[in-house]
């Protein structure tokens, strides 16, 4: 079965280079993250005297897994569930104020209780009506999370400060919001402020493609203040009503899966998992495996209020569980499984190294060189994704255009992104949570970002003359493209 270049290196511990120049030598041009066949493998085997053993990836654990996930629910057992938001926008736009602002809208006491987060996540009721908050630090870590898979955020709620308008981080926001494809809701916050130009900031996303409700376009735009508190009320109703146009819903009925947000070992209490419940509903005593860890629910706590235990978590509550041998990761997806000695086995096979590469290395991101491949394979209309850096705001207009011109019945281009400055890391995690290409125009990317584009596979494309984008990206739609020296 087929592996990539790098998982081959790794499991044989040979440099990588040293399987590319054999394959080279056989006529295949490839790259890290190319995926090779059985006939190949064995061939770069023999070349390089290694002892292969193919091992059949899907494991007995993974299908155990895959049974619970993707077992469908009645449409009968489905009821609605409190929608889950998360704040993205600017530094300093007032995303940490709004959500204190709202959570002492329902809550007495602020304390923390001495829980390390760097994740907020919390439910409050208005009116009777639930709606969750998972506060990611930045729309870098929002998408981060997307990336390992865990679509947690049903909402965006976009702050903008009345006094800046729209600025570069609102921008990406928008474009990370955008990828994952969840409503925005905008907060125009700060309207406090005296001599603030709110038509500045409401133009400024009319530009960005988020035209305000009450100029005639559909993106709700709540003037808020997190000083004074006007307009949170109306946030939330907001917020409620965007939430029952899209009918989210849940089976409080079945057993439990969801995403770890964060956690930790805390003294004296051991792993502290704070998890959101996506599906189900948790119950302590349940046999929960997560990543590469596992064990019995043994407590579960509110977020906010440390006292506070609960014997149950249905559908969109975040709660800090304990239990856990060990902490699970970030983003990692959790399970409820009848047996604790499956769950025990389907831990300690993820936390074996060589299942740990397959997985990491597992994802095959989209390069113009395989793009043709894809399009032979696939037999609905693909989309290719671009994330566009360029120098200045003229060359992104230039260069839409042209891409506006590129028409093909089997693909379609979107850009996900285009904005002024070099690739950021920001820019390779998106790439990564949506399999899109980067292409900096007269822009590099700096090191972090072209580390992490390696260690991901996402391609970054150079470009220093408009019509070179346009003709490589035929001549890839065509399968012409010659790799890039
Ligand atoms: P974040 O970086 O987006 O989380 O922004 P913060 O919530 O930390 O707010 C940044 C600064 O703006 C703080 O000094 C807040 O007190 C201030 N701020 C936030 N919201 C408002 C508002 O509605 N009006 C005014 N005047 N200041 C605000």
């Amino acid at each position: 079965l087929p592996c990539t270049v790098r998982e081959f290196s790794e499991a044989a511990g040979v440099p990588a280079s040293q399987v590319l120049r054999i394959l080279m030598e056989e006529g295949v041009m490839a790259t890290m993250n190319a995926l090779i066949d059985d006939d190949l493998t064995e061939l770069i085997a023999a070349e390089l005297g290694v002892n292969l053993e193919l091992k059949e990836a899907v494991s007995v654990e993974d299908e155990l897994l895959a049974s619970i996930r993707d077992r469908q629910d009645d449409e009968a057992d489905l009821v609605s569930r409190p929608p889950v938001i998360t704040f993205l926008g600017h530094v300093d736009h007032g995303k940490t104020s709004l959500l204190d602002r709202i959570i002492d809208i329902d809550v007495v006491s602020g304390e923390s209780g001495g829980i390390t987060q760097h994740i907020r996540a919390y439910t409050i009721e208005k009116d009777g009506r639930r709606i969750s908050f998972v506060d990611t630090p930045g729309h870098e870590a929002f998408t981060e999370m997307r990336a390992r898979g865990a679509n947690v955020t049903d909402i965006a709620v976009l702050v903008v400060a009345a006094d800046d308008g729209v600025m570069p981080q609102t921008e990406e926001a928008i474009s990370h919001a955008q990828a994952a494809e969840v409503p925005i809701v905008v907060a125009l916050n700060k309207t406090d402020l005296p001599g603030v130009d709110l038509n500045r900031a409401m133009q400024g996303l009319s530009t960005n493609g988020l035209l305000p409700s009450e100029w005639g376009g559909d993106v709700e735009v709540v003037k808020t203040s997190a000083i004074t508190g006007d307009g949170l009320d109306e946030l939330l109703d907001t917020v409620l009503t965007v939430a029952e146009l899209h009918e989210y819903k849940a089976n409080p009925n079945r057993q439990a899966m969801g995403t770890c947000l964060e956690a930790q070992q805390e003294p004296g209490r051991g792993v502290v998992a704070k998890i959101i419940v996506q599906n189900g509903t948790l119950r302590v005593g349940d046999v929960i495996v997560c990543g590469q860890s596992y064990g019995r629910v043994k407590a579960m706590y509110d977020t906010l209020l440390p006292n506070q235990r609960y014997e149950e978590a249905g559908p969109s509550t975040p709660v800090n569980v304990t239990g856990f041998d060990t902490a699970p990761g970030a983003g990692e997806h959790f399970y409820v499984l009848d047996d604790i000695a499956d769950a025990r086995t389907i831990a300690e096979s993820r936390s074996d190294s060589h299942r740990k590469t397959a997985l990491s290395g597992g994802v095959q991101h989209v390069t113009l060189e395989t793009l043709f491949d894809r399009l032979e394979g696939a037999n609905e209309v693909q989309t290719l994704n671009i994330i566009l850096r360029a120098d200045v705001r003229g060359s992104i207009e230039a260069i839409q255009k042209e891409l506006g011109k590129l028409d093909h019945p089997e693909v379609k281009i979107k850009l996900l992104q285009a904005s002024v400055g070099g690739v950021t890391e920001a820019d390779v995690t998106l790439a990564d949570a949506s399999d899109a290409i980067i292409i900096g125009f007269n822009v590099i990317a700096d090191e972090n970002a072209r580390a992490l584009a390696e260690q991901r596979g996402v391609q970054v494309r150079r470009y220093e003359i408009i019509y070179k984008i346009t003709e490589d990206i035929k001549a890839a739609l065509e399968g012409l493209l010659k790799p890039e020296e």
